[in-house]
């Protein structure tokens, strides 16, 4: 049945697995899947086994493997089979994909749980006699299993004498299954109300005038209850009595008439504080939505893989058709995956699909990277078990080892945020679609924004468009508009930061007492820093990256390794005293605000002032609460939030993303101008939006002012079809980097000679040149780029080039391979 050897995936920088001996002792554990502690080198290392094997390779040494941390194997088939497709298509070590996919492992304490199965159940209940292939102590130990609830931990089945290895004897046959449980985490619970019907409803004294309305008010809140529940599902007490508006005192009677049910459910610890009282909206869906659902629905029924593009503008009401269709997943025995770009967006998605799932489906799983080891680790493990059915996260979260996936939720698929940057360089949003199709789900991108590649696919019909043109309540969008900075110059001669028009449009906020979002697209107080004398620009000393300067913490910084240096007096290259600060970051911006507006409440929003999640929750908040009069910030103010009442918008600089060196400089621009104009007049309240540029007639901004996508996804297809960039083609950009000079230089020429003779046959191959981030964190760094209609003649010349680097002994480590980049830097 079992091998004596296996191959396991060790996160290591090799593109190898590795053969290892399967001690005796260890043969009833060890499956596909199963998370192996195994002797490397001098070290023990966590992998995974990829699979078994008959023989061992000739010649090599095989050494055992010292321990298997799981009894259920931690990664399903289906995972084990995404883990390598990433690994191949992404040219990733296997062993390092899988370490990306599994829970951290942590020392926290855990507990087993046996626990009967269905099957096991049917087993118990038979004749011990009639139960076949089961010998009698089997028998009477799935029967003492049946009698306590179904469950009981490790420790137990050990003294009726049933230890690991004749447990795992039983789990193999599908009788049991044994579950991993962290302790340590106290229960709490609270009460869920849920409508029975019937009940006697006119009770009470009906005898006196008095008492006939006092009983006509009571049915009259019996309705409202009745409605909630009905509309909503089960509710916990403090939600019921907030949407229904009624006291405690209706609540118990109804209890008492027999009108409602309740019952005790444990609220999970990791869920967020500002849950409670949590009241999600829940909106009879427009017409827009109703047939985007509609599509959603068919697709299920279909019961077949099919990507969906929901391309919704923003405040039209996305969110409300992503719940819908959860709740319909949900409903079809299914489980549902949604990912979202951004921590922030995860307490916010998470919390709806908790008041909209929590209490009918016990469990809603969140997983991020800003959750402790220990809190993931049980998130994780909650989700293998099969005790949440919903996972909400960010990108890694679509490793998530849910079973029976029916449908994978991305949304505002473009954001950049899903491509990780380091090893394993995947895209969470394409392997989404890879791991719908693998488990046969429906893929559901939603966008106000598409990327091209999506959008693309979309109109050539490989994927469904839906879309929903129109805010929800027919609100008008924000009117967008342009301050030519040229003309701001002209007139005012000043340099602020802040033009006269965004100036009065703040101004007319505060006298309203609305609010109001100012953009800027750098953190930091000044981006450069230069000698007017000799016009040399501090460097950071390990990248080639000119330093910020940060104001409050009275020194530079780079963005790209962290270096920080003292700020300079005078010029490091010429001693003279003339530096400069030069180009606005947020925090300039926001000394410039509070200058010019003392009265305002004003707060800055960027990875500086939020560097945990508590604070970045707690400006958000403040905002969201009107306790702010005035947010600043970076990029991360442009998405998804849904504030009431901003009605300014006003963004610094539309030029600096515009003139970035990169193909999808106008895209970004686009993207962002229109996520931050969709921040605007999303309540009652009109939305006006600044966009203070040098370049007007740019089309990416043209087009963001009219909100118009399909105009601007007609003109960035023309330069795309004409450069010959994706989604015409793909991509794929190959750095050479060492911190020895000779050594990059003499590595990319090796690697060019593997490349020039495919050059022209099918394939184009830029380079080696200078990376335009020619050195980072003290490496020098050489770029190809590779560009192909045909991805799969791209990936058969990246493997080739792998084996190259080997024959030609060229470290692994050195060479960085980005299948889809995002960034050309
Ligand atoms: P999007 O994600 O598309 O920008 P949201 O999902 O955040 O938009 O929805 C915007 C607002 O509209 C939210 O406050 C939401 O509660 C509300 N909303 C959603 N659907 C409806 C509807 N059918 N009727 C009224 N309001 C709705
Ligand atoms: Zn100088
Ligand atoms: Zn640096």
């Amino acid at each position: 049945m079992t091998s004596p050897f296996c191959n396991v995936a060790l996160p290591v920088p090799l593109r190898t697995t590795f053969t290892y001996a399967i001690p005796e002792t260890l043969r009833e554990f060890v499956q596909p899947g199963s998370r192996v502690v195994a002797p490397f080198r001098r070290k023990s290392l966590v992998g995974v086994v990829v699979e078994f094997v008959q023989d061992a390779p000739e010649g090599a040494k095989i050494r055992e493997l010292s321990k298997v941390l799981d009894f259920q194997p931690a990664l399903t088939p289906k995972l084990l089979e995404l883990g390598q497709w990433i690994a191949g298509y992404y040219l990733a070590p296997v062993g390092e994909v899988f370490r990306a996919m599994l829970p951290p492992v942590t020392e926290l304490r855990t507990e087993r749980q046996v626990v009967l199965t269905d099957s096991g159940r049917a087993a118990a209940d038979k004749e011990a006699t009639a139960a076949q292939s089961l010998n009698p102590q089997q028998h009477a130990f799935l029967a003492q299993l049946r009698d306590k609830a179904g469950m009981m931990p490790f420790a137990s089945a050990a003294k009726l004498g049933f230890d690991g290895a004749s447990l795992q004897r039983l789990r193999r046959t599908g009788l049991i299954e044994i579950r991993e449980s962290m302790l340590g985490r106290k229960a709490k619970t609270q009460r869920v109300l849920a409508w029975k019907g019937g009940g006697a409803k006119t009770c009470g004294q009906k005898s006196e005038e008095d008492g006939e309305s006092r009983a006509r008010a009571f049915e009259e809140k019996i309705s409202v209850v009745e409605a909630a529940l009905e509309a909503r599902g089960p509710l916990p007490l403090a939600q019921l009595l907030r949407v229904a508006n009624v006291s405690r005192r209706v609540i118990e009677r109804m209890l008492r008439d027999g009108s409602l049910e309740s019952w005790e459910e444990r609220i999970d610890p990791a869920e967020d504080p500002f849950d409670a009282g949590y009241v999600p909206p829940a909106h009879e869906l427009n017409a827009e939505q109703e047939s985007a659902l509609k599509l959603i629905r068919a697709r299920f029924e279909l019961g077949e893989f099919g990507v969906l593009l929901l391309h919704g503008v923003t405040g039209s009401g996305k969110t409300e058709v992503y719940m819908r269709a959860v709740q319909e997943t949900l409903a079809r025995g299914k489980t549902a995956i949604i990912l979202v770009p951004e921590i922030a967006l995860t307490l916010w998605i998470g919390r709806q699909c908790r008041a909209w799932f929590g209490a009918r489906f016990e469990g809603v799983a969140v997983l991020h990277s800003a959750l402790s080891d220990v809190e993931r680790a049980r998130e994780w493990w909650r989700v293998r078990n099969g005790e949440a059915r919903v996972v909400v996260g960010t990108r890694s979260a679509i490793f998530a080892p849910l079973q029976n996936l029916g449908l994978i939720i991305v949304d505002e698929e473009q954001e950049s945020s899903y491509k990780q940057e380091e090893t394993p360089r995947y895209h969470g949003r394409d392997v989404a679609i890879v791991r719908a199709k693998m488990e046969n789900a429906a893929a559901l991108l939603g966008s106000a924004t598409p990327s091209l590649e999506t959008y693309h696919h979309a109109r050539s019909g490989k994927y469904e468009l839906l879309t929903l043109a129109g805010r929800v309540e027919s609100r008008p969008l924000a009117s967008v508009e342009i301050v030519d900075l040229r003309e701001d110059f002209a007139k005012t001669h000043q340099t602020s930061p802040i033009s006269a028009a965004l100036h009065d449009g703040i101004a007319e906020c505060l006298a309203q007492e609305t609010q109001a979002l100012v953009l800027i697209n750098r953190r930091g107080y000044s981006w450069s820093v230069l000698c007017r004398s000799c016009g040399v620009s501090v460097q950071c000393a390990n990248c080639s990256i000119s330093m910020t300067y940060h104001k409050q913490r009275n020194r530079l910084e780079c963005h790209y390794c962290g270096s920080i240096q003292s700020v300079p007096k005078q010029c490091p290259k010429c001693q003279s005293q003339y530096v400069y600060f030069f180009g606005e970051g947020s925090e300039h911006l926001e000394e410039r605000l509070r200058e010019e507006f003392p009265g305002a409440r004003i707060a800055r929003l960027d990875r500086d002032t939020a560097r945990t999640k508590r604070q970045y929750q707690e400006t958000l908040g403040a905002f969201a609460g009107g306790a702010l009069d005035i947010l600043v910030g970076t990029q991360m103010l442009a998405k998804g939030h849904d504030f009431q009442r901003v009605t300014l918008v006003g963004v610094v600089s539309a030029d600096s993303l515009l003139s970035l060196p990169d193909f999808r400089a106008a895209e970004r621009t686009f993207q962002l101008l229109t996520q931050v104009a969709g921040r605007a007049g999303r309540g009652a309240l009109p939305g006006r939006v600044l966009i203070q540029t040098f370049y007007p007639e740019h089309y990416a901004i043209q087009d963001a002012v009219r909100q118009d996508y399909p105009a601007f996804y007609e003109r960035e297809t023309q330069f795309r079809r004409a450069m010959a960039y994706p989604p015409f083609t793909s991509l794929a950009n190959v750095i050479v980097r060492h911190a020895d000079l000779e050594k990059a230089i003499r590595w990319s020429r090796q690697l060019s000679q593997y490349f020039s003779p495919h050059d022209g046959k099918g394939l184009r191959i830029l380079g080696p040149a200078a990376a335009p981030l020619a050195k980072l964190k003290k490496e020098h760094r050489f770029q190809f780029l590779l560009k192909s209609p045909k991805r799969s003649l791209l990936a058969k010349v990246l493997g080739g080039a792998m084996t190259y680097l080997g024959q030609k002994e060229i470290p692994e480590t050195a060479v960085l391979v980005d299948m889809d980049p995002l960034s050309l830097m």
